[in-house]
């Protein structure tokens, strides 16, 4: 019995889907009638849940239905971004991760924190116009960046392929561009992730919703790994968990990576590092992306790489799966296709131990390019509807209603 649940208790039953009904929230929380009925006054109030007419199956004496209770995803919405090292994607989307407005262009995160953020501003002032929403519908704002995350801070820590990024107040110059671009609330919350956590939480929840432990990799400029451990992101101690990239390959003791030292995975098996062994092979390419072209095409030389760049990573890979035993290993971003997978499985299952892979899937990306967008969206609802949150959120809107 949850007989102390506050208003954000009975939302999150309602959320998940374990009471829908005034008489099931009363059964759950043991609270009285009246309580339930006061604490979904405070939800209706805030313009989060909705009533629906029960369906006539779930009243088989013949009487009136229940009339059923739930979340309005359309109440607010969340503006998204996912910054990758040469492009992004933002959008706005619903609070049930609807797609409202898209948009995908060229932006550079060598020109810095400043600079991008202020363009995301205006992307997203263009964003909420072409949805048709006001900025005041805005709830938050989530961001995918490709570099290690810092959760307790909220700063991007020694990203190596985001110059310019370390410790930077991402949040606080985020608030300043939708202040100014889109005319929102300076307030506004700002969260951020790394992106190979938010695209396995995102692939998690879509696609293997049952599945306690599931591990993505990310492979486009950079290497990075996401873990989702009992339905959460698995983010280490201060977030440097899953930065795979940078482990050393000691037989490679001559490639240079970006983060300085030598020998790192990603400095020979990334999407960077694909582009460069093209370019000097005679086939000009410019990134990640410019690899994956390539590779859409059948060219022979990069398939050929593409299929080493796999065995590299799944020989890191066998070390990584006998440690956390995932029920599922999926393969994302710009390298991920059959020449790749390929090589992967090839090392993997030689090097780990067959009880650590008998039950493993490895797999390809359901959600694709906008499983970081899908991502930083949920990661934004589920942060601020959180009964905690909903409840400190609920408490302060009244106040500033009783102060007007
Ligand atoms: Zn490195």
């Amino acid at each position: 019995m949850m007989n102390q649940a506050s208003a954000g208790h009975l939302l999150g039953l309602i959320r998940s889907g374990q009471a829908t009904t005034r008489g099931e929230l009363q059964r759950i929380t043991g609270l009285s009638r009246s309580t339930v009925g006061h604490r979904l006054d405070q939800l209706f109030g805030a313009g989060w849940i909705r009533e629906t007419a029960g369906d006539p199956v779930e009243a088989p004496t013949g009487g009136r239905p229940a009339v059923r209770i739930e979340f309005d995803a359309s109440h607010a919405v969340v503006l998204c971004a996912d910054l990758e090292t040469r492009h992004a994607r933002a959008a706005v989307l619903d609070l049930a991760g609807g797609l409202l407005a898209e948009h995908s262009g060229s932006l550079l995160i060598n020109q810095g924190p400043d600079e991008v953020l202020d363009r995301l501003g205006h992307w997203f002032a263009a964003l909420l116009e072409k949805a048709g929403v006001p900025a005041s519908a805005v709830c938050g704002i989530g961001l995918s960046v490709p570099g290690p995350v810092d959760s307790r801070s909220g700063q991007v820590v020694q990203p190596p392929i985001m110059p310019g990024w370390d410790r930077y107040p991402i949040r606080e110059r985020m608030r300043r561009a939708f202040a100014e671009h889109c005319h929102g609330d300076a307030r506004i919350p700002v969260l951020m992730e790394n992106d190979a956590n938010l695209m396995a939480y995102a692939e998690q929840r879509h696609g293997y919703p049952d599945c306690s432990a599931f591990l993505l990799i990310k492979v486009s400029t950079g290497i990075g790994a996401g873990m989702v451990a009992g339905g959460e992101m698995y983010r280490g101690i201060d977030g440097a968990a899953g930065d795979i990239g940078h482990i050393r390959l000691s037989e490679y003791t001559h490639a240079l990576c970006r983060c300085g030292s030598y020998g790192c995975l990603a400095a020979v098996a990334s999407g960077r590092a694909l582009a460069e062994q093209l370019t000097a092979a005679g086939i000009p390419t410019a990134s990640g992306s410019g690899v994956r072209d390539q590779l859409s095409i059948g060219q022979p030389d990069a398939v050929r790489l593409a299929r080493e760049a796999g065995r590299l990573v799944g020989g890191v890979l066998a070390t990584v799966v006998t440690l956390l035993n995932p029920g599922v290993l999926m393969i994302a971003g710009d390298l991920a296709g059959p020449p790749f997978l390929t090589g992967v499985r090839e090392l993997l299952y030689q090097r780990a131990m067959p009880r650590t892979t008998a039950y493993l899937q490895v797999v390809t990306s359901q959600l694709g390019d906008r499983a970081g967008l899908a991502g930083a969206g949920t990661m934004v609802v589920e942060s601020l509807y959180a009964p905690t949150e909903a409840d400190r959120r609920l408490t302060s809107a009244a106040l500033s209603a009783t102060q007007q």
